[in-house]
């Protein structure tokens, strides 16, 4: 993949209501003037740079900036590499740092109860209502999740182990969840070649959603969330070019004997998990899609419908029974 290509993926991702075009260009909602149609901004990759167009005449600085792009983001570089600048970031530093926070966050039990039992937001014939996430200590441990005193660290991996960056991730907030580091493209998380590739492999979507699945016991990675995806024929699985799902993945998925995958309860969210499991099919992945909701279509997921209010060993186990029974009915796939 050109290095220009890989600034284009960035794009697209800080953008909303992303949408090939049949000329390979892409449509999307202008960051600057928002309005209703999301037909507005035209983007399209030449051979040197990036160019990005409000058809209702927004200034193209004002639409970096909201975007919180570079120039440099936009524009090939293509100074010989031995010329270049010495990377600004030393990522060895960068790791250590996230290293510290994971032990760090172990040590706020305040911050971990938030997570566990959440805040209270209403009430209903006489209970609380809350939006803890139900998430353990362990499994947040095992993931290397971290607290740097405002948001969640989460190290995102390439196939070689290497660190690609650290998400920061605040699961209450009311604006972006999820913040990635400048110039970063999303990636599975937790990476692949960390897990037991003798375990069933859950893919859901989100990073959220895979903290539950690990905390209830289950081996599970998150397909990048919050992160805009096209609107595109769910028939098609294909042709999928969003960023929630690439092409190039599969074969990181490829040591597991068998994968189930948890599609959100919407169209987007379906088509996500068809284009994936269309691709492991292809690399002859043994792979299957249970739709957990097929008459619904509110965008829950598997972690609104069970894992939420698995917040102790009886209710964790009573979760992970529930998933298991419905593997090992829909997909005739035991769940150790
Ligand atoms: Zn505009």
């Amino acid at each position: 993949m050109s290095e220009l290509h890989e600034k284009l993926e960035v794009v697209l991702s800080k953008l909303e209501s992303v949408r090939p075009q049949a000329n390979g260009t892409f449509r999307s909602r202008c960051p600057v003037h928002g309005g209703t149609s999301t037909d507005d901004m035209g983007i399209r990759a030449g051979a040197k740079w990036i160019n990005l167009h409000c058809f209702a005449g927004c200034d193209y600085d004002e639409i970096r900036r909201v975007l919180g792009i570079e120039w440099s983001d936009l524009v090939l570089d293509d100074t010989p590499a031995g010329e270049r600048k010495p990377r600004r970031r030393d990522w060895r530093a960068i790791e250590l740092e996230s290293y510290a926070c994971a032990v760090r966050l172990q040590h706020e039990p305040e911050v971990l109860n938030r997570l566990r039992f959440g805040h209270v937001i209403g009430e209903s014939a006489g209970m609380e209502i809350r939006n803890g996430r139900g998430w353990s200590a362990k499994a947040l441990e095992r993931l290397e999740v971290g607290w740097d005193g405002s948001r969640l660290t989460l190290p995102v991996r390439t196939s070689d182990g290497k660190l690609h960056d650290v998400l920061r991730y605040d699961p209450f907030a009311t604006g972006r969840k999820i913040l990635a580091g400048k110039g970063k493209s999303r990636l599975p998380w937790p990476s692949p070649e960390r897990l037991d590739p003798a375990e069933v492999l859950f893919l859901v979507e989100g990073e959220g959603t895979a903290i539950s699945m690990t905390t209830v016991g289950l081996t599970a990675i998150g397909l990048p969330g919050s992160v805009s995806k096209p609107t595109i024929s769910t028939q098609r699985p294909g042709s999928w070019q969003g960023a929630g799902w690439h092409r190039k993945w599969a074969e990181r998925f490829a040591r597991f004997l068998r994968i189930v995958l948890f599609p959100d309860c919407d169209d987007q969210g379906r088509a996500l998990m068809r284009a994936a499991s269309y691709d492991f099919d292809k690399a002859g992945i043994e792979n299957h899609v249970i739709d957990i909701g097929s008459k619904m279509n509110d965008g829950r997921d598997i972690g609104d419908h069970l894992l939420k209010s698995a917040w102790d060993t009886t209710s964790r186990k009573a979760a992970r029974n529930v998933i298991r029974e419905l593997v090992a009915e829909r997909a005739e796939v035991l769940v150790a």
